[in-house]
């Protein structure tokens, strides 16, 4: 997280942006079997300029027939829009736990499978021009672009990270996820109280979150989200490391590791 956050803003066109991207695709390299860019562009309101984007897709391959995809965003929100101070709200976000975080679980979760492979392949997503905004319809980008793209045969489901650093962390049920994978958060959930981290992942529902898991759900890839959505810092310029824990990182990466190596698929 504390590298992502040192190359700066990571907004599209940014110069963070670039460096983080070549700075993924090296570590995900080290990881994985295959790693892949796949570009996509939009003409952006903000400027009326292509906005140039990249997805990031890490492949590990354990030959089992089925596939779980697991995705969180790389870019940051190009303005801090939930600032008070007008001049402020201009201003791009640091993302620490907005945006920096689920790639921080992605690439500890590649780390602990390169070293022990988990039971099925898995598909590493970085999404690009997830917080491009300003808008829904401007949001969630690389998500969509790729659920145009599926592979095939397409992931069996699909778990989402997003805003997952907070240091008081608590991830109770995202209520798009529990009707579009309904199957998937049960599972989730029961095994979360099994390995006793029931208080970071509490089985009720929160308020219902628009992220890069619905272009999946309507793609037919059931996807869940794995959201804190409680974060004062979110899109202001307050974004930053000393908000978030390794140790919230550590309990997130944990409950999915041991929630994928204990799935039969
Ligand atoms: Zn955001």
């Amino acid at each position: 997280m504390k590298q992502q956050v040192a190359f700066g803003p990571r907004y599209p066109g940014s110069e963070g942006h670039r460096k983080c991207l070549d700075w993924i695709i090296a570590e995900a390299s080290k990881y994985t079997d295959k790693v892949e860019k796949q570009p996509f562009s939009h003409t952006w309101s903000a400027n009326g300029f292509d906005v140039k984007m990249t997805n990031v897709i890490a492949t590990m391959n354990v030959g089992a027939k089925k596939t779980v995809l697991l995705l969180a965003h790389w870019d940051t929100r190009p303005t801090a829009d939930q600032e008070w101070d007008s001049r402020d709200a201009k201003k791009p976000v640091l993302g620490a736990n907005d945006g920096a975080s689920g790639v921080a679980v992605l690439l500890d979760l590649m780390r602990a499978f390169k070293e022990t492979p988990p039971p099925m392949n898995v598909i590493f997503l970085f999404t690009d021009g997830e917080d491009l905004g300003p808008g829904l319809d401007e949001m969630f980008l690389g998500a969509a672009h790729y659920a145009k793209n599926l592979p095939n045969p397409k992931p069996t489901y699909g778990i989402l990270l997003d805003m997952v650093g907070d240091k008081d962390l608590r991830i109770p049920i995202e209520p798009f996820s529990a009707e579009k994978a309904p199957d998937l958060v049960k599972r989730f959930y029961a095994h979360a109280k099994q390995i006793g981290l029931e208080t970071t992942f509490p089985n009720e529902l929160q308020g219902s979150i628009f992220d890069d898991h619905l272009p999946l759900n309507d793609a037919g890839v059931p996807t869940m989200d794995l959201i804190d959505f409680t974060y004062p810092s979110w899109h202001t310029l307050s974004d930053t490391v000393d908000k978030c824990s390794a140790d919230s990182l550590g309990k997130v990466g944990k409950a999915v590791e041991s929630f994928l190596r204990n799935e039969k698929l």
